[in-house]
C-alpha cells in the first residue's frame, strides 16, 4: 500500500516536471539542476559561472534552501534574477516548488537557468524538476567513495564537477579511484576537476554549458 502511495507522488511530480520542461523549452531556457552534499560548492560554482558569463549569457538562478536566503543574496549581488525557495525543512526540491519559482522569474529574459537544489545526495536524485541536465558538485574533502555511497545520484547525472581540487595535496583523495567508481556506475558521466578558489576547470565547465546550449 505504501509503495503505491509513493508511486502516485512520484508520477504527479513527473507530470509537473514535464510541464516545467515545456515552459522552459517554449522560452528557450536551458536549465541545469545542480545537486551536491552541503558545502561542496554549488553556490560558489554558480557565482564563478556568473562572473565568466556576465554580459555574454543571460542567466537566472533558483536557490533551494532549507531555511536561509544567504545564497540567494550572494547570487543576487551579481545582478541576475534570483528566486529563493525555502523548503521549510524539506530535504529536496520538487517539481511543484520549481513551478512556483518559474512563475516568478522572467523566463523571456534569460537563456540559462541554474536550479541549486538542497544540499543532499539522496532524494534530490529521485525528483525530476523539469530541467535539461543534472550536474553534481562533488568535493575533494568529502572523499573519493561518494559514487559508491550514493549511486543513484551519480547514475542520474550528466556531469560531475569535482570541486576543491586545490586541496588535493592536503587531503587523502584518489582521483583515479573516484573516476573508476563513477565509470562503474555511469559510463557517460563527464567529470571536470575544478576549483572555485583558483578558477581551475571553470573554463572547461563553461565550455560544456555553451556546447549544451548550442546543441539545442
Ligand atoms: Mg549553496
Ligand atoms: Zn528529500
Amino acid at each position: 500500500m505504501e509503495i503505491k502511495v509513493l508511486k502516485n507522488i512520484l508520477s504527479a511530480n513527473d507530470q509537473i516536471a514535464e510541464r516545467n520542461r515545456g515552459l522552459l523549452d517554449k522560452n528557450n531556457v536551458f536549465t541545469v539542476n545542480i545537486m551536491s552534499s552541503p558545502g561542496a560548492g554549488k553556490t560558489s560554482l554558480i557565482l564563478e559561472t556568473l562572473k565568466r558569463l556576465k554580459g555574454k549569457t543571460r542567466i537566472g538562478v533558483i536557490e533551494g534552501d532549507v531555511s536561509s536566503s544567504m545564497d540567494a543574496e550572494a547570487v543576487g549581488k551579481e545582478g541576475v534574477p534570483v528566486i529563493q525557495i525555502n523548503t521549510g525543512g524539506g530535504c529536496h526540491l520538487d517539481a511543484n516548488m520549481v513551478q512556483n519559482a518559474l512563475d516568478n522569474i522572467p523566463l523571456p529574459d534569460i537563456d540559462l537557468l541554474f536550479i541549486e537544489n538542497v544540499g543532499n545526495l539522496i532524494c534530490p536524485a529521485g525528483f525530476a524538476l523539469g530541467g535539461h541536465k543534472r550536474a553534481i558538485v562533488s568535493s575533494v574533502p568529502e572523499g573519493d567513495d561518494k559514487p559508491f555511497k550514493y549511486p543513484l545520484m551519480f547514475h542520474e547525472a550528466d556531469i560531475v564537477l569535482l570541486n576543491k581540487i586545490d586541496l588535493l595535496p592536503y587531503v587523502k583523495f584518489d582521483l583515479k579511484a573516484f573516476s573508476q567508481a563513477i565509470r562503474s556506475i555511469n559510463e557517460k558521466l563527464e567529470i571536470i576537476p575544478i576549483s572555485c578558489t583558483t578558477g581551475q576547470g571553470i573554463g572547461e565547465w563553461v565550455s560544456w554549458l555553451r556546447a549544451q546550449m548550442n546543441q539545442r
